[in-house]
């Protein structure tokens, strides 16, 4: 499976952030992370098996010192192997959440724990490793579909490379291009829509059987039929992954254990759907206006898919 891969994608492939990640590396050059990572005591142990717990406890952050911070005593829990999704206004903070979960930056104050144990006790690579990333603007790289599955993981067996398709919805995609999975795509290929790209993403990041998966918008590009799909898929991940996602949707939302609505960089509310409903005044109007809008509109009209 290994030998198709062009000298390109195995360059990105090396590394080992995923292609969702590149973009975002610019922001790494702005992290002072050498002191912490070459703190003694620093796990050199390997990363356990299985879904890992994330837990922030008063959590204080800002990308600049001048400017008012993003967080302000942020604080939530989500268990191993359980999902959880954010909501909230634009600009509440969701997914700087997920750029310190993966050590983009620290926090000012208070503790950020994964898998039990303070976020800056792993190797950075380590704990990147373990989290995979899936984006609304999926990248797609020039080479087969094979070779863009195969960036997660080069070793993975057919059986494994089938199940991530068959999980992440791909199948009826495989089974209408030209030469299947060797279908080149990406500009000089067979062109993907948003949602086919998104699903891409998503097969890797099965394939990853990461222990942590974050999901920013990442099902925004999904008719409401691949979307049910991908929820169940989610579900099915139990057993690897925690799963976070920052979700738009009212049907992602309501599928997770746990929705956790974030205003002006604190946690507003907690809680299952019916819970957050008698709860919290935010949420009412964000289930009303903001992620019911998005539902409808994601249900009218065809979608981009070119089928
Ligand atoms: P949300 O995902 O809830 O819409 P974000 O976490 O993206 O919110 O952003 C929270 C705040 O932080 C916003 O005011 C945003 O402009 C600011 N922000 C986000 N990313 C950066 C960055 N890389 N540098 C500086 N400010 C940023
Ligand atoms: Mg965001």
């Amino acid at each position: 499976l290994a030998e198709p891969l062009s000298e390109l994608v195995q360059a990105i492939s090396q590394l080992q952030v995923g292609a969702a990640a590149v973009a975002r590396i610019q922001q790494v050059d702005r992290l002072p992370i050498e002191p912490a990572e070459q703190r003694r005591g620093a796990s050199t142990r390997p990363a356990q098996p299985g879904p890992a717990a994330i837990r922030f406890d008063r959590v204080w952050f800002g990308y600049q010192e001048t400017d008012p911070a993003v967080h302000r005593n942020l604080s939530f829990q989500v268990p191993a192997g359980s999902t959880a999704a954010f909501v909230g206004p634009s600009g509440a903070g969701k997914s700087t959440i997920f750029a310190l979960l993966e050590r983009f930056f620290e926090p000012n104050s208070g503790k950020i724990e994964v898998g039990g144990r303070a976020i800056d006790d792993w190797k950075l690579r380590r704990l990147r490793a373990m989290i995979s990333y899936v984006e609304q603007d999926a990248p797609v790289l020039s080479g087969s579909l094979l070779d863009n599955l195969l960036l997660a993981d080069q070793s993975a067996s057919q059986e494994q490379v089938d199940d991530a398709v068959r999980r992440a919805r791909l199948t009826s995609l495989v089974e209408r291009l030209p030469a299947g999975l060797d279908t080149m795509v990406g500009h000089r290929g067979t062109r993907l829509s948003g949602g086919e790209r998104q699903r891409v993403a998503i097969a890797r990041a099965f394939l990853r059987r990461p222990r942590i998966l974050l999901m920013d918008e990442a099902t925004a590009n999904l008719d409401a039929i691949n979307e049910r799909f991908l929820i169940e898929a989610i579900d099915n991940l139990r057993e690897t992954t925690t799963v976070l996602t920052i979700a738009h949707r009212l049907s992602t939302v309501v599928a997770a254990d746990q929705i956790i609505v974030v205003n002006n960089g604190t946690v507003d509310a907690a809680g299952t759907h019916q819970d957050l409903l008698a709860s919290s005044e935010l949420y009412r109007t964000l289930a009303q206006t903001q992620l019911l809008t998005a539902e409808s509109l994601a249900g009218s009209g065809p979608q981009q898919t070119k089928q």
